[in-house]
């Protein structure tokens, strides 16, 4: 069984396509799996026949593709060309490129809201994903611990309340927390991806734990000194956790 990736071009997408030959397979299947049209032929028909019955198909699998895209938005990525990722509380476009050297390089271009994943040629692209996600992560990684390290300082001095060092992790299930004996704080990695009122607020949560270790009034009136709007914050963060996901 002979397998080919590539993308095929319908109206103004590029399509991740899995072509698929069949020595016993009788007719042509296509079908989507993810966001990847699995093309399945018999061996003896040519690329070009498949190509015909696609283009014929062209309205369909178009629409099944946006489809894919939109429910997909919010969920993990396979970092194809058309996948949208959050940056900075931008929704950023993925535009998946072949590489010519053999590692991968990611460039984000915030001006045209462009999240670059450039990929060397790779057969099977479960193994590439997990390649790209271990990058991606490092990226936002060092992306945050900059935001942190610019925005830490001046809540803390602004607050009057100290803190001893912070790290930065890479949790998708709290969006930081604080070890108000030792004044450690911690902060997930994905910060990076949110809008930077919603990491100031954070970063005022966890500086406000040091002071005030439960979620108590006492807690929340400290924090809503320095974020007034906190409430509507606060349920933006529970709203939107699934925009952490990479
Ligand atoms: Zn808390």
């Amino acid at each position: 069984m002979a397998e080919a990736k590539y993308y095929i071009e319908i109206k103004d997408k590029k399509v991740p396509v899995i072509l698929r030959n069949y020595r016993n397979s009788k007719r042509i299947i296509i079908s989507f799996k993810g966001n990847v049209l699995n093309i399945s032929k018999p061996r003896y028909i040519s690329y070009e026949k498949v190509m015909k019955v696609v283009k014929d198909n062209e309205e369909k699998i178009y629409n099944q593709y946006m489809d894919i895209l939109s429910l997909d938005s919010k969920k993990i990525k396979h970092w194809y060309t058309g996948e949208k990722i959050q940056y900075k509380g931008q929704t950023f476009i993925i535009e998946r490129q072949e590489y010519t050297k053999n590692q991968i390089e990611i460039s984000i271009e915030e001006s045209k809201k462009i999240f670059r994943v450039k990929t060397p040629k790779i057969e099977i692209e479960e193994v590439m994903k997990k390649y790209v996600d271990k990058a991606v992560k490092n990226l936002f990684e060092n992306n945050t611990e900059y935001i942190i390290q610019e925005r830490l300082p001046y809540w803390s001095k602004k607050m009057n309340i100290p803190y001893k060092s912070f790290k930065v992790r890479d949790t998708t299930s709290q969006y930081g927390s604080c070890k108000p004996s030792t004044k450690e704080l911690c902060f997930s990695s994905r910060l990076i991806m949110l809008p930077n009122d919603k990491v100031d607020a954070i970063i005022v949560h966890e500086l406000s734990h040091i002071i005030y270790k439960n979620h108590n009034k006492d807690f929340y009136n400290l924090v809503k000194t320095y974020i007034p709007n906190y409430d509507e914050i606060n349920k933006w963060l529970k709203d939107n956790v699934e925009n952490l996901a990479i």
